[in-house]
């Protein structure tokens, strides 16, 4: 089974602006693979239709499959506790007066026990690396804290496949390290929408290159960053890793 299965997915906003143009690509379980390209590429376009943010992006012509599941209206509740959306701005999804009442928000959803959320809270906020957090007040964490509360929500909630959107944006180098580990360490297929190409060499396996909301690229992950042109031709340079590889990689 594939975590994700998009075929021909279009998209315009209300205002006309046309933002995705017949994407298609599929996601195995398990794999991470990074979403780039210059700003205004319709990467975080897509990222909101695959949790089915956005109205029913199907058409007669068009789908997103889920772990085997169409996006049909009868199947979002489902296809959002499978599928998490950290977004780029951790304000935006933290809105609980402690840490554990965020985290607890994705399980309460899915109408479990509450010693079951409880142990769910712990075990995730484990996972991010912030355990003993439960009371602490969210809006008063570092950005990279209220970040690993975040994914700690999506994960206590069981999340299968996590959509990133600029994770490292706003980390000190510290920060995006332990965030880089923490990503590897998970088991859930990952798109991890982002500027930051060290990180995607790091992590994905293979790339999606998007520009005008059309997938310009796909493929394993080295190739096609170290393609110089096709890097220039869409507002991007080839990341400092693979035109100066360290010794040892
Ligand atoms: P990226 O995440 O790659 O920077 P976006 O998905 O944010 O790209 O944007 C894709 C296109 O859709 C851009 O042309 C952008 O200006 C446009 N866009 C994004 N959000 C809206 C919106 N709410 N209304 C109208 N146009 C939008």
């Amino acid at each position: 089974m594939n975590a994700l299965e998009v075929r021909n997915v279009c998209y315009d906003y209300p205002d006309g602006t046309r933002a995705l143009r017949g994407i298609s690509f599929t996601l195995a379980e398990g794999e991470r693979l990074g979403l780039i390209g210059p700003n205004g590429a319709g990467k975080s376009t897509l990222l909101w239709h695959l949790n089915g943010l956005l109205p029913d992006p199907l058409t007669q012509a068009s789908s997103v499959t889920v772990f085997d599941l169409p996006m049909l209206p009868s199947h979002l509740p489902l296809i959002r506790a499978r599928v998490g959306l950290l977004f780029q701005n951790p304000d935006d999804q933290l809105f609980c007066p402690t840490v554990a009442d965020d985290v607890a928000f994705g399980p309460q959803q899915l109408g479990l026990s509450s010693t079951e959320i409880d142990a769910r809270v712990k075990t995730s906020l484990s996972q991010v690396a912030l355990p003993g957090f439960e009371p602490r007040h969210p809006h008063r964490l570092s950005h990279g804290e209220k970040h690993r509360v975040a994914l700690a929500g999506l994960l206590a909630a069981d999340a299968r496949l996590l959509l990133l959107d600029e994770p490292s944006a706003g980390l000190d180098p510290r920060g995006r390290r332990e965030l880089q580990s923490l990503l590897r360490s998970l088991p859930q297929a990952q798109i991890i929408a982002t500027h930051d190409l060290e990180l995607v060499v790091a992590l994905c396996q293979r790339v999606l290159l998007l520009n005008q909301g059309q997938v310009v690229a796909c493929g394993p992950t080295r190739d096609l960053l170290n393609d110089e042109p096709l890097m220039l031709a869409n507002g991007l340079e080839r990341p400092h890793c693979l035109r100066h590889p360290h010794p040892h990689d």
